[in-house]
């Protein structure tokens, strides 16, 4: 128990615990992945919202240019009917006193341009040093306004106000469809809600994974996601991918583990059972030498007078021999079944006629034991092509154990019938019993119950073991029906139809 204690905790230490750990690993730099995802992607929305900045800058600079050079003749009517998202264009004086608009009069947007006295100061300072800067300001929900001082007229201040949906769509939308391609989703919209203005795929829901504000209109951002999933989705896709393959790898592993663990246990133990098997060979070949050695010198040293007790050492001295020579024989054959070299000679016989040479051998000892017998023969079985020497030797292997783990109970039955098509041998003693769990271990190599009175009985381990092989060999089966306290009953089924 200890042994495989140990063997476990190897098994884990060089198994399990590597797998976890790498498990521990993964996961954690999934995350990690996830995050250099995310990097990349925010890289790309950089360089997106680089370029549609510049290019919203230079659609600007450009109309600054036409206006510029245009005004106040119409030259420029052209530029507001090429570019729809303009509303109009305001003038102004630079003290913001006189003012005219193009193409509709409004004076709103004068009031608007008024607002912005402070940008517009900071424009006339640029404006003085024959700098002209753009600056895009909120004018409503609908409109911004980019507000410049010419550098050609110092003395004008000039607004062109924007639709900001029409802006967005024809120009922006415009850059944006360029730079989307095939992998990714750009979009324009509201920072604080999920509506998009203009989308490159016009029918994706709101589900963007970054952002970042437009210059031109600080409250809309430029939107990316992923073609098809999101960056979420992938990334969660791919740790629940790899979470599963790391479970199924985990369990192979626990699998491979346990499986290698039981065979190192079984063999451990088959080990075990080994050992017991030379110390209890050792001693069953000392018992039966002992009881000759004595037996013949005392025969030797003629102290035995009566004739009738010379014939019963004589008689023991023969037994002891015979119980001998079978322990050595069921050795030989089983390490012969072992190395797989047992031959059977098959020969048509008389299965009736081997029982009864075993119980001939066995006569003595149910006299002394006081063994009461029940042979019940069918006289009618058909003979059967059988090994009969080895036929014998299982006989004698499980009357022994009839025998041997009598108890107090001293019967033997031993029957032959036919059943169909097949001849059945039946051995049954009202023995110690053999409980449930052991049934099928019993006919295991080495295998002997090691409680109650099998702790005394002598035995090998062995005898069963050879049983099975014999009758397997014949094409039959060996079937057990015990209880413990009660006895147990062997059943030998040779099938007539292979045998015969
Ligand atoms: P052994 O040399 O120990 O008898 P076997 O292979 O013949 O080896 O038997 C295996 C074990 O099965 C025995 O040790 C014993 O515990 C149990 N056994 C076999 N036959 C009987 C029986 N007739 N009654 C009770 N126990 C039995």
């Amino acid at each position: 128990m200890k042994n495989s204690k140990k063997i476990f905790i190897i098994l884990f230490c060089i198994v399990l615990l590597p797998a976890l750990f790498y498990s521990v690993y993964e996961i954690s730099s999934l995350d990690e992945t996830e995050e250099m995802i995310g990097q990349m992607y925010n890289r790309q929305l950089d360089a997106v919202l680089f370029s549609v900045n510049q290019y919203v800058l230079d659609v600007a600079s450009s109309w600054a240019t036409q206006i510029e050079n245009g005004l106040p003749n119409d030259r420029f009517v052209r530029l507001l009917q090429t570019n729809p998202s303009i509303i109009s264009v305001v003038v102004s004086d630079t003290a913001l006193a006189s003012w005219r608009s193009y193409p509709v009069r409004s004076p709103e947007y004068f009031q608007k341009l008024r607002t912005h006295r402070e940008t517009i100061s900071r424009l006339l300072r640029y404006q003085s040093v024959a700098y002209r800067k753009l600056e895009p300001v909120i004018d409503s929900d609908s409109a911004f306004i980019i507000l410049f001082a010419p550098s050609s007229s110092p003395s004008q201040i000039v607004g062109i106000v924007v639709n900001n949906e029409r802006f967005i769509t024809d120009v922006i939308g415009r850059k944006l469809t360029d730079l989307a391609q095939n992998d990714f989703i750009l979009a324009v919209g509201r920072i604080s809600n999920t509506a998009m203005v203009f989308s490159t795929e016009p029918s994706t829901g709101g589900l963007f994974s970054q952002q970042r504000p437009l210059w031109i209109y600080p409250d809309h951002a430029v939107k990316i996601r992923l073609r098809g999933t999101t960056i979420e989705e992938a990334a969660n896709n791919r740790y629940y991918r790899n979470l599963i393959l790391l479970v199924i790898l985990d369990l192979v592993l626990l699998a491979g583990a346990f499986f290698v663990y039981r065979l190192i246990k079984r063999e451990m133990e088959l080990v075990a059972l080994k050992s017991d098997f030379i110390s209890n060979v050792s001693h069953e070949l000392r018992t039966p030498l002992s009881l000759i050695r004595m037996f013949a010198e005392t025969l030797e040293m003629k102290r035995v007078k009566s004739e009738k007790k010379r014939q019963e050492y004589y008689g023991i001295i023969l037994h002891e021999t015979e119980r001998l020579t079978r322990l050595i024989n069921n050795i030989l054959n089983f390490s012969r079944m072992e190395a797989n070299t047992r031959r059977y000679n098959f020969k048509l016989s008389n299965i009736n006629e081997i029982i009864a040479s075993v119980l001939t051998v066995y006569s003595y000892q149910f006299e002394k034991l006081t063994f009461s017998l029940d042979v019940s023969l069918d006289k009618d079985l058909p003979a059967v092509s059988v090994d009969e020497e080895a036929i014998a030797e299982a006989l004698h292997n499980l009357v022994d154990n009839a025998v041997k783990y009598s108890g107090e109970n001293k019967y033997l039955r031993l029957a032959s019938l036919r059943s169909g098509n097949t001849i059945l041998i039946e051995i049954e003693d009202h023995g110690i019993g053999i409980a449930a769990e052991y049934h099928s271990k019993i006919f295991e190599k080495f295998f002997r119950v090691s409680r109650g009175l099998v702790h005394t009985a002598k035995g090998s381990g062995l005898g069963l073991a050879i049983v099975q092989h014999i009758v397997q060999s014949h094409g039959g089966t060996i079937t057990i029906s015990s209880e413990i306290g009660k006895g147990s009953r062997f059943t030998i089924a040779l099938p007539l139809a292979t045998t015969g």
